[in-house]
């Protein structure tokens, strides 16, 4: 008898009918002999609702606060689910993050998992029930209730995999895998049998939505393999797994899209020791996760730094920014929404010189302006015009020799 974790993503679960269907298939999957461990995300947008309705209330939005308000929809998943699968025979029992041990650092909405304690589960599959988890949260050293960054619920499920030393762990959702770029964005996109741990961590970390970073960064550290798959389809999908690439895959396994994030230019910042640190020691200590950053070379004494974060993180940096550039002298702040990344990742690029110049002669063909490059061994990323965005990474897909010629063929489910 095998233990599985089956994740749920919010389009699996976003009506009735769809949590109906989720609940035939954790039914055929207990049926079949096996344990389940089934971890939910908020239904659809419920997460984004929460949000908005936050927004609409009030401007003073702790921490604490939040995770309170946003935890209720994983919850409400968990519940429903629970409630479907005893129609179904199954013997089923609903909890919260906290409810079952996971235990955070104290970072409201960005918490890290310190421990997964897991007796709940443990106690609910030896009395041969399933246990349904509200993904995303969990309960921090000073017992407050916590989340844990946007799309965590991957986190839940690899987490809860490792500690259960379960047999897999299945990420559900709405493509049939990981592809070589966005379905949604490039037709032509091919999907992956398998991507190794390291590629999958540059394409999650170049902001590929498919996987949430961390629980990637979670599944590599302690040797989970994932198999993201479809919840419309129940067809094979891709397995993440630490198993090498082979010499025979293509030097590049994905051309990743990020419209997330937000670039702000601080100009005419004197040129001196210290005002690097003076600006970016302030956000990290917000926990404002700064991405690239691009510094001109000095011309009369005076430079620009720009730098990129996450649109979400905007707010709170914004007061941070300005207070530091009237503190250190610089003349103004610039902020830019219409930007987009566009990453190259493959293993293959540590042994194969010349992708950058290639990614950057496909862009020039095609008209399009790089303002930002970022690179590590394995990935290059630029940002460009939110606005030339698609047609860059279809061109780009094309020109790396990754078009499947043939459009995506499975439903698209619209993100309500
Ligand atoms: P869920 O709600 O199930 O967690 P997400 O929206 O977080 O789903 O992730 C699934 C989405 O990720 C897909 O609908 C797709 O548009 C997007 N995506 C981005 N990059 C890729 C990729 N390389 N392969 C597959 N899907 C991708
Ligand atoms: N509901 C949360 C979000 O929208 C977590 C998740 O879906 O994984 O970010
Ligand atoms: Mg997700």
């Amino acid at each position: 008898m095998a233990l599985i974790v089956q994740k749920y993503g919010g389009t699996s679960v976003a009506d009735p009918d769809r949590i109906r269907a989720v609940a035939d298939n954790v039914a055929i999957t207990k049926k079949r002999g096996n344990d389940v461990v089934v971890v939910v995300s908020a239904m659809g947008k419920a997460t984004d609702n929460l949000i908005a309705l936050a927004n609409s209330v009030s401007t003073t939005q702790s921490g604490r606060e939040m995770d309170m308000l946003l935890t209720t929809g994983e919850r409400q998943t968990a519940a429903l689910l629970t409630m479907a699968l005893a129609d179904r025979g199954v013997d089923a029992v609903s909890y919260t993050g906290s409810q079952v041990g996971i235990i955070t650092d104290t970072a409201h909405r960005k918490a890290k998992i310190v421990e997964v304690k897991g007796d709940r589960v443990r106690v609910a599959i030896a009395d041969g029930k399933v246990a349904v988890i509200a993904g995303f949260q969990g309960v921090s050293t000073d017992q407050e209730i916590t989340t844990m960054g946007r799309g965590a619920s991957d986190l839940t499920a690899s987490a809860l995999a490792q500690a259960m030393d379960a047999d897999a762990c299945e990420i559900y959702t709405d493509v049939t895998g990981v592809f070589s770029a966005d379905p949604r964005i490039v037709p032509q996109a091919r999907k992956l049998t398998k991507v190794n741990f390291d590629e999958m961590l540059e394409m999650a970390g170049a902001g590929s939505k498919v996987l949430a970073m961390r629980s990637v960064e979670f599944a590599r550290n302690h040797d989970v393999p994932l198999h993201v798959r479809s919840a419309f389809t129940w067809e094979q999908g891709t397995i993440v797994s630490n198993e090498e690439p082979s010499v025979e895959d293509p030097i590049i396994s994905g051309v990743v899209t990020d419209m997330t994030e937000a670039k702000v230019t601080v100009l005419g910042v004197p040129d001196r020791p210290g005002v690097s640190a003076a600006l970016f020691e302030p956000l990290a200590d917000a926990n404002v996760n700064v991405d690239m950053i691009v510094q001109n070379t000095s011309t009369d004494g005076t430079t620009d730094i720009s730098f990129t974060m996450p649109k979400a993180d905007m707010a709170q940096s914004e007061s941070i920014v300005q207070a530091i550039a009237n503190e250190i002298g610089a003349t103004e702040v610039t902020h830019d929404d219409g930007i987009a990344k566009i990453s190259l990742v493959g293993a293959g690029m540590k042994s194969s010189p010349g992708i950058a110049a290639k990614m950057f002669r496909v862009l020039a063909d095609e008209n399009v302006n790089i303002q930002m490059i970022s690179t590590s061994t394995i990935r290059v990323s630029i940002i460009i015009p939110s606005s030339d965005m698609e047609r860059a990474a279809i061109a780009l897909h094309t020109a790396f020799g990754l078009d499947s010629g043939a459009d995506y063929s499975a439903p698209l489910p619209e993100r309500k």
